[in-house]
């Protein structure tokens, strides 16, 4: 039996760091805005190589605040339009609803997933103020591209870093440095994964920064003083105190993601499957492993027969799914193939490579080969 993600054995291979870590927050007897957030903040700042790193409670909450936080320092308005990846999770897209703005929907590329740079343009209105790029996958968009055209219209660039941890473009900079702003998740099952829900924002914007510090505690500027609509969105002290040991090893981990990858491409390479380009510059960073085939279903419960679990990200497109019905006229044929033909292979840093051979042996077995 190969689980799609073994999550138990993730964090046995940390057990005794973390529970030292956690024991001592609960003997700290300090809980909140404490001495782990400042920690992890300025680490995680200095890792994605920007100058502000804000905890939250979770990637939803994180990318909500950013655009809270343009709107209220006036940035943009109510009903303002954000272009957001079609294929996405459907996080991305309600955190734009959420701050009263409008989603518009743009196709991605089908080599990359990702939002496609040459679409961007044909959806920009009077009202459009931002573009959204989802690493999806845990592979960084073209960002040069996406910039040069939102720059140009004078638009903000939003990053979901929710898979992409650690991510480089072009062996520079990294993910969560690459916009004007951006939210990650530490979902348990992200590549840094705290145990429970956490998120952060990064910026260079040293305003955007402090705004989104106030509205995620309650809107506050001084303890009882109330300048903004905010909301409660905290990292804790026990989560940020998981994230301080767990970021310590995400290079090491993405790099055996990395390995795993380049496993899979090879031994699959002779099968009918649709593969991702296994580069090893770090530029993606396989949160998730796709492959892609018109015979997914079949294929899915082929592999479970044996005894291989796999997931589909994601089995529904977001303008497809009931809470999204107004947007579910659109015709978006790549995003929908996508979701069609995905289908998501086992993959964490803890997977063995007898494993992996044991899901290329099986997928091999199902073309005949
Ligand atoms: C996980 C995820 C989110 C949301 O993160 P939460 O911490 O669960 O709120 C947002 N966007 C993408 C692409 C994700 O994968």
């Amino acid at each position: 039996m190969i689980k799609y993600l073994d999550l138990k054995k993730v964090n046995d291979s940390f057990q005794s760091d973390l529970s030292e870590a956690v024991t001592g927050v609960v003997r700290s007897g300090w809980y909140l805005f404490g001495e782990e957030v400042k920690r992890f903040e300025r680490d995680f700042a200095r890792y994605c190589g920007v100058g502000y790193c804000v905890g939250v409670g979770n990637g939803l909450d994180a990318l909500t605040l950013i655009f809270m936080a343009y709107i209220s320092m006036g940035r943009m308005r109510k009903g303002d339009e954000v272009i957001v990846p079609a294929n996405t999770y459907i996080a991305s897209i309600l955190a734009v609803l959420r701050a009263g703005l409008k989603p518009v929907f743009c196709e991605p590329s089908w080599d990359t997933c990702n939002i496609d740079p040459d679409r961007i343009e044909e959806n920009i209105g009077p009202r459009t103020r931002a573009v959204m790029t989802v690493h999806l996958y845990g592979r960084v968009c073209e960002m040069t591209t996406v910039k040069e055209k939102a720059h140009k219209y004078g638009l903000f660039v939003v990053e979901d870093c929710a898979q992409a941890h650690g991510a480089l473009y072009e062996g520079g900079k990294r993910a969560g440095a690459l916009g004007d702003a951006a939210g990650f998740s530490f979902y348990p099952g992200k590549n840094l994964g705290a145990l429970g829900d956490a998120g952060a924002v990064t910026t260079d914007d040293g305003e955007l920064a402090e705004r989104v510090r106030m509205l995620a505690n309650y809107g506050s500027s001084a303890k009882y003083v109330h300048p903004y609509v905010g909301i409660n969105s905290r990292l804790d002290e026990c989560q940020a105190a998981v994230l301080n040991v767990k970021l310590g090893r995400l290079d090491e981990d993405n790099r055996r993601r990395i390995h795993i990858a380049c496993k899979y491409r090879e031994g699959l390479r002779n099968t009918d499957l649709c593969l991702p380009e296994a580069k090893e510059d770090g530029s993606h960073v396989f949160h998730i492993f796709t492959v892609f085939t018109p015979q997914r279903d079949r294929l899915q419960q082929y592999l479970k027969d044996k005894g291989i679990k796999t997931l589909i990200h994601y089995p529904i497109p977001p303008h497809r799914q009931k809470a999204l019905e107004e947007y579910g006229n659109l015709s978006l044929p790549v995003t929908e193939r996508i979701h069609r033909e995905e289908l998501s292979l086992p993959m964490s840093p803890c997977l063995s490579d007898e494993e992996a051979d044991e899901v290329i042996a099986a997928l091999k077995s199902f073309f005949g080969l």
